[in-house]
């Protein structure tokens, strides 16, 4: 049974789909070639034959079999640039098979059978035509394994046998050559189709590999532009929409909105990462029902988004895009476990001529940020105002960029009253920079400035320099508070250069240093470090601005803090309005618990300074107090404060004093 079916796999077409199309493929060029051969050899040796054998060995066999193989011919030059499927494929390979083998015995049998009515030549043609045609035949079938062996055994087996008894030692002699030639074609054609075979296969783990590496690199493509938690778009497919976009859009005819959530780092703090990321996806949800159809919606990272807008782009419609933006993301985000309330800045910015997608993307950032800082949970659109604002930011960079600080910069000293001592016990050291090009710049408009593109340190170094140098002329007892901002604090470096400096100047170390809470929060570990090094030179550390960061009284508690600056909107307020005054009294609390002392700052009235005296507070800083001054004025308000006293000045001043 199973050698059956091995025979009936023999003379079938493969099984293997590939090979099945390479075969099939190959077959459709040279079948044709086979049966233009077949048919001219056929007639040839027909013709040979005319007026020795009937006319019916002559004319209508070899016309019949000539007719089947015409319209095989047809059959197979039809298909030979057709595009088929693997099963037509397999078909047309079978019936190919089984036509061969009755093709082969026809042609057989009547080249044998006009031997009788022929001479010696004429026999020999016969002899000459099959052996000849068989070999043919075989190379044009070579493809084919099953062909080519069907083809072999059907004219070698007859015409071994006919030849070997015709009893003519030539013609047997012809017989053996013919089986040998074909035995040796036969060896040589099997090597050949098992190097194709070999070749398809390859070819096909080829395509098969290449077709993995394709799907892969789609696979890639998708997953580099798409944000795998909302599904949204990318910050990469973004820029490359937005190139794209403003390539094709005319002067106006798009408007760039980046969303930013304010404060959502609190949620991942309190309610978890998980819950921050659900957030994350209803926000992506909610802004996308809410887009114009065909805008192109982003997440950037974060809690950052981004819409491209296709025109119309007037202010009040961006506006009112933005309005519903926000109002959407208003509304309370319902969690299991956690209903969370957010509010969103949102900055837009509409195309200009010449506009490239940084340009438009920095414009709409700057309104986002204009957003953030002025307009909290509303939108902005940028507008001449804020080009403005950036203008002058730009030029104000370039001067402080190229500004000499040593020349340019100076300090002034803000008195902090000691109200149970009844006398100043130190001065805040606060910068100024007198630009050559600018004139007289804040330090609110520098400061900020200067930490963006990280010369803060440069300008602490003057400072403090500047303030070490005034030191060494004060009494004793007064301190010198230096602000220093994030990067130092962030920087090691930063902090071993301002430990050398004071260094250099020598012991007892009266400079004070005042941090802010966000600087402390960006790395806590580096902060405590940091201050601890200060802490070594005998400097005292002051939490300034307290109550406007985000802290939490724990990294209060964790830090090394000798006092707290409560901020002056605090004070400000202390007066009339409860909660103000409420936290400044826990304030008070607070460091009397932990042992440090409390400074208030901004202390303009007398209503101010006896509410908060009457809370506890002791140590003042404010204009009641004394504006920042000038070094000099700093020897005379401690002169004219020490004379009330009836003190001897001289005893007061210099570094031996
Ligand atoms: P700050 O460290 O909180 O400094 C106190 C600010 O409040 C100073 O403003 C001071 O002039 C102002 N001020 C003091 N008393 C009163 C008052 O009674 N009423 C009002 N309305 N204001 C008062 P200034 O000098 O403009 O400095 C602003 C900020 O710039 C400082 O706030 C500080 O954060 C930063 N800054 C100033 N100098 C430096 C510095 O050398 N280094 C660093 N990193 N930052 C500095
Ligand atoms: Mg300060
Ligand atoms: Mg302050």
């Amino acid at each position: 049974m199973s050698g059956l079916k091995s025979a009936l796999r023999a003379i079938s077409a493969p099984y293997e789909p590939d090979l099945v199309m390479a075969q099939a493929r190959a077959l459709s060029r040279q079948i044709p070639l086979m049966y233009i051969m077949l048919v001219i050899n056929s007639l040839i040796l027909a013709g040979s034959y005319v007026g020795s054998a009937p006319v019916a060995m002559t004319v209508y066999v070899p016309g019949a079999l000539t007719a089947i193989c015409v319209g095989r011919l047809i059959f197979w030059w039809r298909r030979r640039n057709r595009v088929i499927s693997v099963d037509r494929a397999r078909r047309t390979l079978n019936s190919m098979l089984w036509i061969t083998g009755p093709l082969a015995l026809g042609f057989t049998g009547w080249a044998i059978s006009l031997y009788p009515y022929g001479n010696a030549y004429q026999q020999s043609h016969i002899a000459f035509y099959m052996g000849i045609t068989t070999i043919g035949c075989m190379f044009c079938l070579m493809h084919v394994r099953a062909a080519s062996l069907i083809v072999a055994t059907c004219v070698l087996v007859p015409f071994t046998v006919f030849f070997s008894f015709t009893g003519h030692p030539i013609f047997t002699a012809l017989a053996v050559n013919m089986v040998v030639v074909v035995v040796a074609l036969l060896v040589i054609l099997l090597g050949n189709y098992r190097d194709f075979n070999a070749l398809v296969a390859s070819r096909s783990a080829i395509v098969q590999r290449q077709q993995e590496t394709q799907r892969l690199s789609d696979e890639n493509d998708r997953l580099a532009n798409v944000d795998t938690l909302t599904g949204l778009p990318n910050r990469r497919s973004f820029d490359r929409h937005l190139a794209a976009r403003l390539a094709d859009a005319p002067p106006g005819g798009i408007a760039v909105a980046l969303i930013d959530l304010d404060s959502f780092k609190s949620v991942n703090d309190i309610f978890g990462q998980i819950t921050g990321d659900r957030v994350l996806v209803e926000v992506a949800h909610r802004i996308d029902t809410l887009r114009r159809p065909g805008s192109f919606l982003a997440r950037l990272g974060g809690d950052n988004f981004a819409l491209i807008m296709d025109g119309p782009t007037s202010e009040t419609l961006l506006q009112v895009t933005g309005d519903l933006i926000c109002h959407a993301l208003r509304s309370s985000f319902e969690l299991p476990g956690a209903t969370i309330h957010l509010t969103s800045s949102v900055g837009f910015a509409a195309s200009h001529v010449d506009d490239t997608a940084e340009t438009l993307f920095d414009r709409a950032d700057y309104a986002t940020s204009v957003a953030k800082r002025d307009q909290r949970g509303k939108s902005v659109v940028f507008n001449d105002t804020h080009a403005q604002e950036i203008s002058k930011v730009r030029m104000l960079e370039h001067a402080l960029h190229t500004a000499d600080l040593d020349k340019e910069m100076y300090i002034l000293f803000q008195p902090q009253f000691d109200m149970l001592l009844k006398r100043t016990t130190g001065f805040e050291v606060l910068a100024r920079w007198k630009s050559p090009i600018l004139g007289e710049v804040s330090p609110m408009e520098f400061i900020p400035l200067a930490e963006r593109t990280g010369m803060i340190c440069k300008i602490t170094q003057t400072v403090l320099r500047k303030a070490l140098l005034v030191s060494k002329t004060l009494p004793r007892s007064m301190r010198l508070s230096v602000n220093l901002s994030a990067h130092d604090i962030g920087s090691a470096t930063a902090i071993e250069s301002i430990v050398a400096l004071v260094e250099s100047v020598g012991r007892p170390c009266r400079i004070d240093f005042e941090i802010t809470e966000t600087a402390v929060m960006r790395d806590l570990v580096q902060a405590n470090d940091a201050l601890l090094s200060l802490l070594a030179l005998g400097a005292r550390i002051a939490l300034d601005d307290f109550g406007t960061g985000h802290s939490s009284l724990t990294h209060v508690q964790r830090l090394p803090l000798d006092r707290i600056k409560v901020d002056r909107s605090f004070v400000a307020d202390v007066t009339h309005d409860p909660t103000s005054r409420a936290i400044v009294k826990t304030t008070i609390d607070l460091c009397r618990n932990l042992g440090i002392s409390c400074v208030f700052e901004g202390i303009e009235t007398e209503d101010q300074l006896h509410v908060l005296t009457g809370l506890g507070g002791s140590v003042m800083q404010g204009y009641l107090f004394g504006r920042p001054m000038r070094e000099e004025m700093v020897h005379n308000h401690i002169l004219t404060e020490r004379r009330e006293w009836g003190a001897e000045p001289a005893q007061y001043f210099g570094n031996t004093g």
